[in-house]
């Protein structure tokens, strides 16, 4: 039988896609399973809030944790929305109304806006602890392209590619978004030893 390993987070989508692209031997289970309040993500950057999250989660349940926190950066905003990326308008966490208050933010500068996306995975464990990333390169556009994906995916092009994420295939896209690159970094980590196979 497998170990258990949670993944703090509250939402069934993230499990299924880690679970598609990360292939290793552990019995995943999700914070919903234990009825848990959601911890305030309240550091100053992805690494900080993957790695409480995965504390508080690895604290409450004993099991080894998994967390990830994703920003996009923009260079000429000086790395803004960041860590700030689902809030960038305001408490309402609306997709649209973050696109344009980015969209606002860069209207008197000047173009390209080269920018990323980057995802931290956090894994905590009885004494240790792994921080793994994804990046993927591109550029903000200013006029929205494409129906697929989520949140910035209509304005964001990444490098070698003239097509939105928004207007790429949910297979494309995930099989080279920043979330695929920090998953197979975890599968990649646990192949050669580094995160616990066995241990509690
Ligand atoms: P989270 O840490 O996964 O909750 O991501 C924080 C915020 O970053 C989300 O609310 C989205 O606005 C944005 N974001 C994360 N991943 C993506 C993506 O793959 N495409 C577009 N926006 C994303």
């Amino acid at each position: 039988m497998n170990i258990p390993w949670l993944l703090g987070s509250n939402n069934p989508h993230k499990l299924k896609e880690l679970i598609e692209i990360c292939d290793i031997p552990v019995d995943w289970q999700l914070a919903t399973d234990f009825n848990l309040p959601s911890p305030e993500e309240n550091g100053e950057s992805l690494e900080a809030n993957a790695l409480l999250k995965a504390v508080y989660y690895h604290k409450a349940t004993d099991l080894i944790s998994v967390a990830d926190d994703t920003g996009l950066f923009v260079d000429c905003l000086n790395g803004a929305p960041g860590i700030h990326s689902a809030r960038y308008a305001g408490e309402t966490n609306s997709y649209d109304a973050n696109r344009k208050k980015l969209l606002q933010e860069l209207s008197t500068l000047q173009k390209p806006y080269p920018a990323r996306f980057e995802t931290v995975l956090a894994v905590v464990w009885n004494g240790g602890k792994w921080l793994g990333r994804g990046v993927l390169l591109g550029e903000i556009i200013t006029i929205e392209r494409g129906n697929n994906g989520f949140g910035y995916d209509p304005i964001f092009v990444p490098t070698g590619y003239t097509e939105t994420l928004a207007e790429l295939s949910p297979a494309v896209k995930n099989g080279m978004s920043h979330r695929f690159r920090a998953y197979k970094q975890l599968e990649a980590a646990y192949r050669q030893g580094y995160l616990p196979a066995n241990l509690k």
